[in-house]
Parts: C-alpha cells; sequence; structure tokens
C-alpha cells in the first residue's frame, strides 16, 4: 500500500461549521440559519456582485497571478508598497505557504493552546514539532510563549483576536512580546477579523511592520467583506520576506473573481459601515442575552461569542441544530464545554438566543 510520510499519518482534518446545505440534505431542515463560521451576516454587497457577474465573461482567461489592480488598491489603502502585498486563496492558504517556506522536520512551530486549527494542521503537516503553549484565561499568554523560543523555533503563530477563544492582546502586550522574540523567529500576527475589533488597546499590526523585518500579518476578505466563499485573503510584511513566499505561490492561486470581488469590497466603504454597525449591535444584545441565561461568556470585541454551556455543550448543539440553528461546537479544540455563536442579523440573533432559552 501506499505510504504518505509519518506526521501524515496523524494529522486532523480541519472541522469546518455546518453548511446549511448539508443541514437541508441531512435533517430536512430548510429555514435554518447558521451563525458558525465568523460570516458576514449582510452577505456579499450589491456592488461587488455586479463586479463579479461583468467579471465572468472573461473567464475563459487564466486570472493574473500578481493580482496587479487589487495589489495597488490594498497597498495604498494600507500605506504599504506593492512588493509587500502577498495573497492567498483565503488567509488559511497564506498559513500553509508560512509552513511550507519556514518549517519542517526537526524545527518548531508554536502556537497557544486554543488557537485556530489551522496552524496545527499546517505545521504538522510538513513535519514540523508543533508546540502548543498553555492559555491564560483562554488567551494567549504571550510571556510564556516568548519564553518557550528555543534554537529550533522558525514560527510563533499569534490570532488576535483569536478564534475561537475571542480572546485578544494589547497593544503593549503585542510590543513586550515583538521585543523579546529573536530576529530569526517568524511572528505571524493574525488579524482576520482587525475591521471588526472595537476594542481600544486593540493593536494594529500594520504600524509594527517597519521595526520588525521578522513580522508578517496575515488579513482576509472573509469576515468584515463578505466574500468568505470566494477565498481571498493576504499577508503584509517586509518586501524581502514577501519575495521568499511568492517563489511557492502557486501560480494562479488567486482566481479572477474573487480578485475582481475583492477590488470591488475595498472601494465599497458602505457596506463596509453596515457592516460593522450591524456587528456592534449585535454582539451587545448577543453578550446581553446569553448572561441574562446565567452563562458566562469569554471577553469578545469582534464578530462572534464564546461561552460556557452549563453542561456539555454537544447536546446543546444538536438541540440547536434540529431546531435550525446552526453554532459551533469546539470539542475540536479540547473545549468540550464552550460553544461559540457569530453575529447575524438581528432577526438571526433574536431566533438564536429564543431558541437557546428553550434549549436550556
Ligand atoms: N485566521 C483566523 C483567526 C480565522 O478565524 C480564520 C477563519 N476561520 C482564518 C484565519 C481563515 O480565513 P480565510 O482562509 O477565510 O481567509
Amino acid at each position: 500500500s501506499v505510504q504518505p510520510m509519518p506526521w501524515v499519518q496523524g494529522l486532523q482534518s480541519y472541522q469546518p461549521g455546518k453548511p446549511l446545505a448539508a443541514l437541508e440534505r441531512e435533517l430536512g431542515i430548510r429555514d435554518a440559519i447558521k451563525l458558525a463560521s465568523n460570516e458576514n451576516p449582510l452577505g456579499t454587497s450589491a456592488r461587488v456582485q455586479e463586479a463579479i457577474s461583468a467579471a465572468c465573461r472573461s473567464l475563459g482567461r487564466y486570472p493574473e497571478g500578481a493580482a496587479p489592480e487589487l495589489r495597488a488598491a490594498l497597498a495604498a489603502k494600507h500605506g504599504v508598497a506593492e512588493q509587500q502585498i502577498l495573497f492567498g486563496n483565503g488567509s488559511d492558504e497564506i498559513i500553509t505557504m508560512l509552513c511550507r517556506a519556514f518549517a519542517g522536520p526537526g524545527t518548531e512551530v508554536i502556537v497557544s493552546q486554543y488557537a485556530f486549527a489551522a496552524y496545527a494542521i499546517a505545521a504538522r503537516s510538513v513535519g514540523a514539532e508543533l508546540v502548543q503553549v498553555a492559555a491564560r484565561d483562554y488567551g494567549h499568554d504571550l510571556d510564556a510563549m516568548a519564553a518557550r523560543v528555543g534554537p529550533s523555533t522558525r514560527l510563533i503563530f499569534l490570532a488576535n483576536p483569536n478564534n475561537p477563544t475571542g480572546t485578544h492582546f494589547s497593544s503593549a502586550e503585542l510590543d513586550a512580546f515583538l521585543a523579546r522574540v529573536p530576529a530569526q523567529v517568524l511572528v505571524v500576527l493574525d488579524e482576520a477579523y482587525a475591521q471588526l475589533m472595537s476594542a481600544q488597546d486593540y493593536p494594529n499590526g500594520l504600524e509594527r511592520l517597519p521595526a520588525h523585518p521578522n513580522l508578517l500579518l496575515t488579513r482576509t476578505f472573509s469576515k468584515a467583506y463578505g466574500l468568505a466563499g470566494l477565498r481571498l485573503g493576504y499577508a503584509v510584511a517586509h518586501p524581502e520576506l514577501i519575495a521568499l513566499l511568492e517563489r511557492l505561490r502557486l501560480p494562479f492561486n488567486v482566481n479572477s473573481l474573487a480578485q475582481v470581488a475583492g477590488c470591488a469590497a475595498l472601494a465599497d466603504s458602505e457596506h463596509l459601515q453596515a457592516t460593522l454597525a450591524n456587528n456592534a449591535v449585535g454582539l451587545a444584545l448577543l453578550a446581553d442575552g446569553l448572561q441574562k441565561f446565567g452563562l458566562t461568556i469569554l471577553p469578545a470585541a469582534g464578530n462572534f461569542i464564546t461561552f460556557f454551556t452549563p453542561g456539555p455543550a454537544q447536546p446543546v448543539y444538536e438541540a440547536l441544530l434540529r431546531r435550525g440553528v446552526i453554532v459551533r461546537p469546539l470539542l475540536p479544540y479540547g473545549m468540550p464545554s464552550h460553544l461559540r455563536v457569530s453575529v447575524g442579523t438581528p432577526q438571526e440573533n433574536r431566533r438564536f438566543l429564543q431558541t437557546l432559552g428553550e434549549v436550556l
């Protein structure tokens, strides 16, 4: 029989939120709502949909791998050089590219306990050793992570805020951490939810780039920009680092529709503002509603809330499913007594709270 590399044998595949169509197929439920993948509840904007429709005419051609228009728009928006940006098929692809470039057998990749699952899969899939540093109050213990850096450490993944816990660290904590990490270790700062973050002390990774050649940011169009289905993410870092990663980028990794949609989404500030406004109201409503049920929530400042269930989470998750409400079970993260709920539309948020009330 065929022989995979030994580290591939033990891999656990990523378990995504249950799609609405799967619930319909499996349980025959049609009017379900999905608050399980931190997507944009307002969806893809009308302007973006129009841009995509127009671009459908040229799908017979390969996309331009470098995504020049999107690159120019994004560089201008962030005030960085065009050579500082790398696009990926979702930021997930960037995470795998980073591991291919910097990790492998005999090297260590450091993450926090409860960190976003894609880091572990990417690190282990290249044969690197994954070092999980115990969390502090469910969030990253940056002191312990910095202290754990050793001679074989190549990469550290930080998610701010972290998914699935929602916890975030402050500007001061990030700066202290960056000051401690040796220059030969690449620090990846995953800011998938940056636009949605409301916390005052939330650091902007972009401001830290000039002083730290070993820092790389990842961001995505999947959340605030509502393009999860098109798969578009990017990295921002020093040009030398980006040039290195460009060497292992698949030639046409970002498809034509994603490129066009990304440009249109960047230009549609109204949709972004509506998204942020909906999120602020929804986050407060969900936090309040969960606490009124007597449930403990983890601190949340993005577009999702992780909360303790009064016993094991799985029966609550399944009871919600049967009533057409999809949230995220966190068993794969070693959190058997928590569920994660994403902010939806006002109507979806109310339905979630009402259904949860019935289930509890
Ligand atoms: N990082 C974090 C912290 C996330 O929560 C997600 C989405 N689940 C991603 C990265 C990946 O996003 P995408 O691949 O859609 O850009």
